[in-house]
């Protein structure tokens, strides 16, 4: 561990690390090392859909413990969804699952050292499971997770501008970290996070004075998370309410307000996405948590 007087920096430089992927992601196409990369690529396509198709998701799972509880204890009686999630959500899903791969394999050519994931790993001695995208090391550091994540333009702005960290950027994002790391016993995780419409964001930025016409959009945005032991105390609360409300049958207190609709006719996030709305706000109304 890089460790100075007890504390723990990040094992490798962000600038080290964009130029690495930067240098592989130039030659992934042409490169004579690159060939290497997507023979290995290949061969691990198969498993790594066998995995996300079989793999037992917890509930809550580590990127839905931040949802709302009422939400996942509907999930995880295995009441009958009011609505279906947009069709465009669920394509996207598969291509994130694809483009996982694809970047493991640019990190490979990088010269990362991937380490041979298991199929889960176990939270809270099992009351949550889940897996890492990656563990790697990178020039004799300690381990690492690496967590991929594709995010609307209007999410990857927000990291581009450099309003403030995955924290509280994407929450969601910053837990899961929380319990990988928690969960396979390292102090630091690599999130990698991409826009999913690179050149629509560009352009929608350049025709924005602030950024100019020539502006180039970063192709990714790295950021260390380091292990939060009161993040992940709260975590476990919330894993522990959820299984109990399970087990009792007694549905927890919604987290939301139930409105689906703001009044000037906006989706309100998360109720408007929600696709058991229409039973919470039956049962409970709209406007009181
Ligand atoms: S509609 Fe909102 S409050 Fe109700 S279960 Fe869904 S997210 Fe929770």
């Amino acid at each position: 561990m890089s460790a100075q007087n007890g504390i723990s920096s990040p094992p490798i430089s962000i600038d080290t690390l964009t130029e690495a992927l930067e240098n592989s992601l130039s030659v992934i196409r042409t490169g004579k090392d690159a060939q290497e990369a997507w023979k290995e690529l290949a061969n691990d396509v198969p498993g790594w859909i066998e995995n996300h198709i079989t793999a037992e998701h917890s509930i809550p799972s580590a990127s839905t413990i931040d949802d709302c509880m009422l939400k996942t204890w509907y999930t995880a009686t295995g009441k009958e969804p009011d609505s279906d999630v947009p069709i465009a959500w669920k394509r996207r899903s598969i291509v994130g699952i694809l483009s996982e791969l694809v970047w493991l394999a640019i990190f490979r050519l990088a010269k990362f050292e991937l380490e041979d994931l298991k199929d889960r790993y176990a939270f809270m001695d099992g009351v949550m499971y889940g897996r890492p995208d990656a563990i790697v090391t990178f020039e004799g550091s300690e381990r690492f997770i690496v967590e991929l994540k594709e995010r609307t333009g209007f999410e990857y702005k927000k990291y581009v501008q450099k309003y403030s960290g995955v924290i509280s950027i994407s929450p969601d994002i910053y837990s899961q970290m929380q319990v990988y790391m928690e969960a396979v016993d390292v102090e630091w995780s690599l999130l990698l996070i991409c826009p999913a419409d690179y050149s629509m964001l560009q352009n929608t930025m350049r025709n924005n004075k602030k950024w100019g016409r020539a502006y180039e959009l970063p192709a990714f945005h790295l950021e260390w998370v380091r292990k939060d032991p009161q993040h992940i105390e709260h975590l476990k609360g919330r894993a522990l309410k959820i299984k109990e409300a399970v087990e009792t049958n007694e549905p927890p207190e919604r987290e939301y307000n139930g409105i689906p609709v703001s009044f000037d006719g906006k989706k309100n996030w998360p109720c408007g996405y929600c696709i058991f709305n229409e039973s919470c706000t039956r049962e409970y109304g709209y406007g009181d948590r």
